[in-house]
């Protein structure tokens, strides 16, 4: 535990709007939530400075933390240059305390980096998933890696099932005819079959994936999922569930196939040339989990053969994608950039969530065993239940040909 004022916390969020901040809000606020699906209580630092729907994640929202760290008096650094040697990130990394990167724009956190970084005391994460950082590294070094768990679980969920139904209703080129002024019912109904009836599985049923198959229910399909802790029997028979001991047996029998594990080695590649030629022809994938689970160029190879019918998602590697990464232009994708644990709703939970860790972490208070990742030189809380050791960063420097268009 850390305390005292004077500490250093660099945050790398994305790019404000284009057309500049803040944007014009579609709706005048958010819902309020009493509690998540399993009982755990929302965020709860002492007060927030920001009003909940507004735009949090972009620079100057700086997830509302600008006050309270100025009146405890240490230094804020806001960015959103974060690759490559020359990036106010690397620049200011050398005496930072405190790391907190949104998964949407990773700031990598590489041994490299660490290792320029020896007053790094903690990594948060604003949002969930902590590949971005070097684990291994973390745990060597003593570092905390926190994330703000359950707090766009369902935002994800959400845009998962948005996606299998546009993959299998085949709603892009759909959409694509109405903006292009056609009638081309014959051409947009081509690709077009009903979700009903059809095997869908899931890659892991943690938070999301569980609350996917919850959502996937009432459409009348089969759901499967696997998964390295077994759901309690009466879930999996309120669900009608059927339990895979291993990948290959899940995808065997799926038709849609959603990824919801997080990426550490032993899912890394995942998804290559030879788990998705176990896959039924003509099967979907969408993966909101991240990039690397699947092998970038067998994904291509299995849309372009049609092993695969369609693939979504909007996780990526590196993030940003590169302007000619091959997920951008490969045929019958749905893809999105990485939006779907940022919407208004989640950002005012995760930016809640950061600030309750950083009252945890300047108070000497413990954090939320839930939000752990990495504590004390080992996988702590969450981290423990879903990730393995090791380092899931390489590559992550590609991350710099990126050039906003
Ligand atoms: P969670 O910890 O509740 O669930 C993860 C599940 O994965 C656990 O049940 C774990 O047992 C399982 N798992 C781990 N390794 C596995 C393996 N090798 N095979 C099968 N199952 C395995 O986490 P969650 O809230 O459900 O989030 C899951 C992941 O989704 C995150 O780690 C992150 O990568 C991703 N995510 C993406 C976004 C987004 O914006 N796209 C937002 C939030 C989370």
């Amino acid at each position: 535990m850390s305390s005292g004022s004077g500490q250093k916390i660099v945050c790398v969020l994305y790019d404000d709007p284009v057309a500049g901040f803040p944007p014009d809000y579609a709706r005048q606020g958010i819902p309020a939530l009493s509690q998540y699906p399993d009982g755990q209580t929302l965020p709860s630092p002492s007060s927030v400075d920001f009003t909940p729907g507004h735009l949090l994640g972009s620079v100057s929202g700086g997830l509302g933390l600008a006050p309270f760290l100025k009146s405890r008096g240490h230094e804020f650094i806001v960015t959103s240059d974060k690759d490559g040697p020359d990036s106010v990130f690397e620049r200011e990394l050398v005496d930072a305390d405190v790391v907190i990167s949104q998964p949407f724009w990773p700031a990598y956190l590489t041994a490299e980096r660490i290792e320029k970084a020896p007053n790094l005391k903690m990594a948060i994460t604003a949002g969930i998933g902590s590949d971005h950082v070097d684990l291994q590294a973390a745990i060597n070094r003593g570092i905390t890696v926190a994330e703000v768990t359950w707090c766009n679980s369902i935002s994800v969920a959400e845009h998962a099932v948005m996606q299998m139904l546009a993959l299998v209703r085949d709603y892009i080129p759909q959409y694509g005819w109405v903006m292009r002024g056609g009638w081309n019912i014959a051409d947009a109904a081509s690709r077009s079959y009903d979700i009903e009836g059809m095997d869908v599985g899931v890659v892991a049923a943690g938070r999301i994936g569980l609350a996917v198959l919850k959502r996937m229910k009432p459409f009348d399909v089969n759901l499967h999922y696997t998964d390295r802790h077994r759901l309690p029997a009466d879930v999996e028979a309120e669900l009608g569930a059927t339990f895979h001991p291993t990948v290959e047996s899940l995808v065997s029998v799926c038709d849609v196939v959603s990824i919801h594990c997080p990426l550490h080695p032993e899912t890394e590649d995942m998804f290559n040339d030879e788990l998705i030629g176990k896959m039924k022809r003509g099967s979907y994938i969408v993966n909101t989990a991240r990039g690397k689970i699947c092998n970038q160029d067998a994904i291509v190879r299995a849309l372009e053969s049609g092993q695969l019918a369609g693939y979504a998602g909007d996780v990526w590697f590196p993030q940003p994608a590169p302007n000619d990464h091959p997920w951008r232009s490969m045929p019958n994708h749905a893809m999105t950039p990485h939006t779907s644990g940022t919407s208004l709703s989640a950002q005012a939970r995760y930016a809640a969530g950061v600030r309750e860790i950083l009252e945890c972490w300047f108070d000497g208070r413990p954090i939320r065993e839930e939000y752990l990742i990495v504590q004390g030189g080992a996988l702590a809380g969450t981290g423990a239940h879903s990730y393995s050791e090791g380092d899931a960063t390489g590559g992550s420097e590609e991350a710099a040909r990126f050039t906003a268009s």
